[in-house]
C-alpha cells in the first residue's frame, strides 16, 4: 500500500519522505498531533479534549502533579491504553489517524516507541535484548545486527561501558546501564518518535544526568516526547512543554516561556514548586 494510505503505515525510516509530515503555521514539521484527546477509564475522564502538536526533532515534555494525566497521554500516543481505557479523538501522525481501529498497532510502535519509569530489560544478554525484537521482524544478518547494536549503544550512549562484555547479562547493570540499554533497544528499531514515561526518575543523579546527555543526543535523529517531575530537567533538556492539571493541558509553550513567563497562574505556582 502506498504511503498515507489508511490503515497502512510501511513507511521505512531509510527513505524519510518530508512531505509527509504536516507543517504547522509557524513552518514547523510536526511529527505527531492529537487532536480532542479524551481518555476515560470506565466512567472517570482523566484526559479532556487535549489538542498538542509536536515538533519534529525537538523534546517535549510534559510536567504536571501526580494524577493530572501526564501518562494517561502519553501512553494513548502508541496505543498502550486500549486495554484498560476509553480513548477517543485523533493521533495524527504522517497522515494517518493512528487511534483508528484500523492501525496496525504492532506496526505502528515500530515508528512510535516508549520506554518506561522502571527499567525493562529482557533477562537475556546486553545483545540480545536490542536484536530481539529486530530478528521478530525478520533481521537476522549477523553483521547487520551487529551494527545495529554498536549503533544503538552509542546512541544511548553505553557502548564505552559495556562494549567489552555484550554477552553479560543485561540484568547485571546498574539501573541507569539498564534504562540506557532500554533505550537502546528502543532506537534499534530506528522509530521516529520516542516517548519516555519519567525515564529517569528511579535513578540515582549521575545516571540521571547521562539520560539527559543521551536524550540531547538522540534528538538529533527523533523526536522526544518525556513525561518528567523534575523540573530542572524539563528546563534543562526540553524545547517545549506542556502543563497538565487534572486532565487538561493548561498551557503549552516554548520550555523558556513556561518556566520564565508562564500566562496562566496554575503553571506559575506548579513551575514554582507550590504544589505537586
Ligand atoms: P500522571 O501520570 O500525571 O501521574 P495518570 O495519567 O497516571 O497521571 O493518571 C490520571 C488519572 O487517571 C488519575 O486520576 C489516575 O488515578 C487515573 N488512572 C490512571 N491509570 C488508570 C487505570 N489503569 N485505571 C483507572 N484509572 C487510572
Ligand atoms: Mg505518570
Amino acid at each position: 500500500m502506498a504511503a498515507g494510505t489508511q490503515g497502512s503505515l510501511n513507511l521505512t525510516n531509510e527513505q524519510p519522505d518530508r512531505h509527509i509530515y504536516h507543517m504547522d503555521e509557524n513552518k514547523h514539521e510536526i511529527a505527531l498531533s492529537t487532536k480532542n484527546l479524551e481518555v476515560y477509564y470506565g466512567d472517570h475522564l482523566a484526559l479532556q479534549g487535549a489538542d498538542l502538536s509536536f515538533e519534529r526533532f525537538k523534546i517535549t515534555s510534559l510536567i504536571g502533579a501526580s494524577g493530572s494525566g501526564k501518562s494517561t497521554f502519553l501512553r494513548s500516543l502508541n496505543r498502550m491504553n486500549d486495554d484498560v481505557a476509553t480513548v477517543k479523538g485523533n493521533i495524527m501522525y504522517r497522515g494517518l489517524d493512528i487511534n483508528s481501529q484500523d492501525i496496525d498497532v504492532y506496526e505502528m510502535r515500530k515508528h512510535i516507541g516508549m520506554v518506561f519509569q522502571r527499567p525493562n530489560p529482557f533477562a537475556k544478554s546486553i545483545s540480545d535484548n536490542i536484536t530481539f525484537a529486530l530478528k521478530q521482524h525478520g533481521v537476522h544478518d549477523k553483521a547487520k545486527l551487529a551494527e545495529i547494536v554498536e549503533t544503538s549503544l552509542k546512541q544511548a550512549a553505553l557502548w564505552d561501558e559495556v562494549k567489552d562484555d555484550l554477552k553479560k547479562s543485561a540484568l547485571s547493570l546498574s539501573g541507569g546501564q539498564q534504562q540506557r540499554l532500554v533505550i537502546a533497544r528502543a532506537i534499534a528499531m530506528q522509530p521516529d518518535i520516542l516517548l519516555l514515561d519519567e525515564p529517569a526518575s528511579a535513578l540515582d543523579p549521575i545516571s540521571s544526568a547521562k539520560i539527559e546527555d543521551t536524550l540531547m543526543e538522540l534528538k538529533k535523529r527523533f523526536t522526544i516526547i518525556i513525561v518528567t517531575h523534575n523540573m530542572q530537567q524539563a528546563s534543562r533538556v526540553s524545547d517545549y512543554t506542556a502543563f497538565f492539571h487534572t486532565g487538561q493541558v493548561l498551557e503549552y509553550d516554548l520550555t523558556r516561556k513556561i518556566f520564565t513567563r508562564p500566562k496562566v497562574q496554575m503553571t506559575i505556582d506548579y513551575v514554582n514548586g507550590n504544589f505537586g
